[in-house]
């Protein structure tokens, strides 16, 4: 038992475990080969939901506790990555409930029903990294926003009823959160294809004098949900820290550093069996010295990734000064450690690593995408310095 994990964490993750592997894992890899249709999606988030887990638990208090998130992304992780971005993109679900009532009404019946897919649209074609700057704009007209621009390489674009946008408001010429329907209005997508997370569909999206109702500046919703008192989001310890929308990155970060703890532990699992199973020198190849050293660098990267995980969520979940920091350096060495552990377990699998008929060369392609999306590793470096010396190396 995991010195960070109480009663209740171990049993949420043997419940999980348990589903996932009598549910889940007999789609795989045949589900992982193309992106999920929203069909797909909606039938797993509606599953999962169903055991108090994502946007689907319609019962739910929207964010689960740090600790849980992390665990049940790892556990997802551990079966199959693309799910767990599917489900935990579609998160921007739990604003649209407070959104302008035009956008309640387009909704309504698919969040009552833990049907709605979301996805947080901030990257952009020319801005990357840089999303303090984005060229999207929400301009005011009357009592609405029209919404111009583009996004690209966003989670669930392809399949989602509605997006948090990041656009600059031209009013206050502030980055600002705008929820944008694809129900009422006309916006078109296009999927882009990728190395790992193939079931995850990723994709860009065009807003063309997109208008939705003042009430959906992010700002507005958060107002209606508090006034409406019936929410257990607003009372979500971490939208009373300081900063609400870093303790949410942070809270991002943590979560993606378990995606890959989740894939550590599932190249961990298959390295150990077949290391004591495959026989070449007369002998099992885990009797062999340097296939032993390989195992030690798994479970070290496993233990060491998994720590530094449940510390970060420690630390969010207590609204700690050093959360962002401890987030920011998990997901960044986490994710990149992932890639290394799934490299060793190939190498000991010899060809077999690199064959589709075994989960090996998913568990590497699937490590090798964890570590751009949410902040690259480098951006994560810069965050980490500049909690460490004070100093911003980016604007
Ligand atoms: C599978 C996948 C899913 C994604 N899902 C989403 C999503 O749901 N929503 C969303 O909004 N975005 C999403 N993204 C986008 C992702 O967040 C961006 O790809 C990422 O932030 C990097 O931006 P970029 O690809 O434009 O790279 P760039 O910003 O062009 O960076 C290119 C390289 O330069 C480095 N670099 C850039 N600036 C600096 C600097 N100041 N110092 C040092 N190095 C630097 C980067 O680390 C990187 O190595 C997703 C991406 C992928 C691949």
């Amino acid at each position: 038992m995991s010195a960070h994990l109480d009663d209740e964490h171990e049993m949420i993750r043997d419940s999980l475990r348990e589903f996932l592997e009598a549910e889940i894992e007999p789609d795989l890899p045949e589900a992982d080969r193309k992106p999920m249709t929203k069909d797909e999606a909606i039938e797993y988030q509606q599953m999962l939901g169903d055991l108090g887990i994502g946007p689907g638990d319609v019962e739910g208090d929207g964010f689960a506790d740090p600790l849980t998130y992390a665990i049940t992304s790892e556990e997802i992780s551990r079966i199959w990555p693309s799910l767990n971005v599917t489900l935990n993109m579609s998160f921007p679900t739990l604003f649209a409930a407070y959104a302008g009532e035009e956008t309640q009404e387009a909704l309504g019946d698919k969040l009552d029903e833990g049907a709605c897919i979301g996805c947080m649209a901030v990257t952009e074609p020319d801005g990357g990294s840089d999303t303090a700057h984005p060229g999207t704009t929400a301009e005011k007209d009357g009592d609405e926003y029209v919404i111009n621009g583009e996004k690209t390489w966003v989670s669930n674009a392809p399949i989602a009823d509605m997006a948090l946008v990041v656009a600059e408001d031209l009013e206050t010429e502030q980055r600002d959160f705008f929820i944008v329907d694809t129900v009422t209005n006309d916006i078109e997508t296009r999927e882009l294809e990728k190395l790992g997370w193939k079931g995850s569909p990723t994709g860009q999206i065009f807003f063309d004098d997109v208008r939705v109702p003042e009430d959906n500046k992010l700002m507005n919703a958060v107002m209606n949900m508090v006034a409406a008192g019936d929410s257990d989001i607003a009372e979500n310890e971490m939208f009373q820290t300081a900063d609400p929308l870093n303790a949410m990155f942070s809270y991002m970060r943590t979560g993606m550093a378990a995606m890959s703890v989740g894939i550590m532990q599932a190249a961990y699992e298959a390295a150990l069996e077949y290391a004591k199973d495959r026989e070449v020198f007369g002998g099992p190849i885990g009797g062999h010295q340097l296939v032993q050293e390989k195992l030690y660098d798994i479970r070290a990267g496993l233990e060491t990734g998994r720590l530094l995980t449940y510390e970060a969520a420690r630390k969010v979940a207590e609204g700690d000064p050093e959360a962002r920091m401890y987030s920011s350096l998990a997901k960044g060495w986490v994710c990149e450690k992932s890639v290394e552990v799934a490299d060793d377990a190939i190498q000991v699998y010899g060809g077999n690593g690199l064959s589709t008929e075994y989960p090996l060369e998913r568990y590497y392609r699937d490590a090798r995408t964890m570590t751009i999306p949410d902040g690259t590793t480098e951006i994560q470096q810069l965050v980490v310095g500049k909690e460490l010396t004070g100093v911003s190396a980016y604007k």
